[in-house]
């Protein structure tokens, strides 16, 4: 069930004009989504290709779609053409098929790529070195024009699952200091989820990724 306009907007209010806001609406009905939207919402994210394709054929043209899930290599080609935002890049392979597919339809595709700040086992995400080489070579890059299809805008970063928020804040610490070091003229560091966005905020988020707090819990 979707959130009511007053309490969307007093969620807004929480959140602060320096706070994005997406709405993360994966297994929820289009229906869903289209209420959202009618109340203003603009920004939405998805972690399932098909599913995400599903809905940007039938939703309105304006709705602004990040890709927040693992992304494959073989369905960049996929979401290339309309995506805003890839907030999980944690690869090189990757980066240089999104900027491939991008260049084809003549698109600059934004990214994020992902940290591994979590206690959590999981492939997915940068450890401090992987970032660092990363970003070296991305700059690199640039500097010799290549990745004319992308371009990375920041950090995406999940905490640990854990109802200790002093670990949870310590991870989002560490986060907001790399994208310090990283992006010292700023960028957008996407951390935060319906449990925890408040000391994501705290700690420098400026782009919240909330699904049931929106939407109702997800079955
Ligand atoms: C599902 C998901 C969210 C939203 O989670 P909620 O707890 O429902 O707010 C945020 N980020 C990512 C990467 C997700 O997969």
């Amino acid at each position: 069930m979707t959130i009511t306009f007053n309490a969307y907007k007093a969620f807004l209010d929480r959140l602060g004009a320096g706070v994005q806001l997406v709405a993360v609406s994966k297994t929820k009905p289009a229906a869903d989504i289209l209420a959202l939207y009618n109340m203003g919402q603009r920004d939405f994210g998805e972690n399932y290709v098909q599913e995400l394709l599903e809905k940007q054929r039938e939703l309105p043209g304006d709705i602004r779609w990040h890709f927040i899930g693992h992304l494959q290599t073989n369905k960049v080609k996929l979401v290339a053409p309309f995506v805003h935002l890839i907030h999980g890049v944690d690869s090189l392979r990757l980066l240089k098929e999104i900027d491939r597919q991008a260049i084809l339809k003549g698109r600059v595709v934004n990214v994020l790529l992902q940290v591994h700040i979590g206690r959590e086992e999981t492939k997915f995400g940068l450890d401090g070195g992987e970032l660092d080489t990363l970003m070296q070579v991305w700059r690199d890059g640039v500097a010799r024009g290549e990745f004319a299809g992308v371009q990375v805008r920041g950090l995406m970063g999940m905490a640990s699952n854990t109802a200790d928020k002093a670990v949870v804040r310590e991870e989002f610490r560490g986060l907001k200091l790399m994208l310090d070091r990283y992006f010292p003229a700023g960028g957008i560091l996407s951390m935060g989820m319906s449990a925890d966005y408040v000391t994501a905020i705290e700690e420098g988020s400026n782009m919240v990724r909330i699904g049931s707090l929106l939407f109702g819990m997800r079955g």
